[in-house]
């Protein structure tokens, strides 16, 4: 199935499967896919790495602006191979850890640190033909999007999918822990002045605690199929 050059916007709240989802997506239809968490979780990792963030979650603004000039996330490979850079560093294991994840939602929340991840997500996205996934994409980063679609599902059924996620990659955590990690996240998120988790008013909810990813693909493609009259690639002789 090909379909138009249009921005796909996934949001919603914290391991509701978004990635894996817009992965699938950018796979299927050749779209790149850009996960804006990744970035906000990078810079989380930075500004651990260089003593920004003190004991007690207290964050060196001034510091974490200066830096953020300079500071090159990005990027590489496509689709379901897409990993997290930080220079010429591959991050994508280390800003996956419980350690960033539990410190990601207040350098979110922080409008110097959503400044920097939107310009970086605009430069990226502006060819057009992008899946990304987040909190505010639909809302902030790009509120023209063509498809919205809001993510939930339910709080121990992520929690579940995470922490066996995680323990597959071999990180101590236990199922308390992450779904503690969540709540504070979904808190965070939705409460912060700039920019908080919310659904656009026209994007569509996606409730997957009982869909497996195929079931979401099936989802999805007839959403597409019915809203941009997609052509299929089987050309008639
Ligand atoms: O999507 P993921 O769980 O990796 O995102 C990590 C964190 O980054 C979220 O918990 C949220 O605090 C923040 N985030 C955000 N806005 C986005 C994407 C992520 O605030 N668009």
């Amino acid at each position: 199935m090909h379909i138009p050059d249009i921005i796909i916007a996934i949001d919603g709240y914290s391991s509701t499967g978004k990635s894996s989802f817009a992965r699938l997506i950018a796979d299927e239809f050749d779209f790149l896919y850009l996960d804006s968490g990744a970035l906000y979780r990078g810079v989380t990792l930075y500004a651990m790495e260089n003593g920004m963030i003190s004991p007690d979650k207290e964050i060196d603004v001034p510091a974490l602006e200066t830096a953020m000039e300079t500071l090159d996330l990005h990027f590489a490979g496509s689709g379901s191979h897409s990993v997290t850079y930080m220079g010429e560093r591959c991050v994508e294991k280390d800003i996956r850890t419980l350690a960033v994840s539990g410190l990601v939602s207040p350098i979110a929340a922080v409008p110097q640190v959503r400044a920097y991840v939107d310009r970086r997500l605009r430069e990226l996205g502006s060819r057009k033909r992008v899946v990304l996934d987040g909190r505010d994409i639909g809302t902030t980063v790009f509120p023209d999007a063509e498809l919205k679609i809001f993510m939930v599902a339910d709080l121990d059924v992520r929690a579940m999918r995470r922490a066996s996620e995680m323990q597959s990659k071999g990180e101590n955590v236990s199922f308390d822990e992450v779904m503690k990690n969540l709540e504070e996240r979904d808190y965070i998120d939705s409460h912060r002045k700039a920019s908080p988790l919310a659904k656009a008013e026209d994007a569509i909810v996606l409730d997957n605690s009982r869909m497996t990813l195929q079931d979401q693909m099936e989802w999805i493609r007839k959403i597409i199929s019915e809203r941009f009259n997609p052509s299929t690639s089987a050309k008639s002789c």
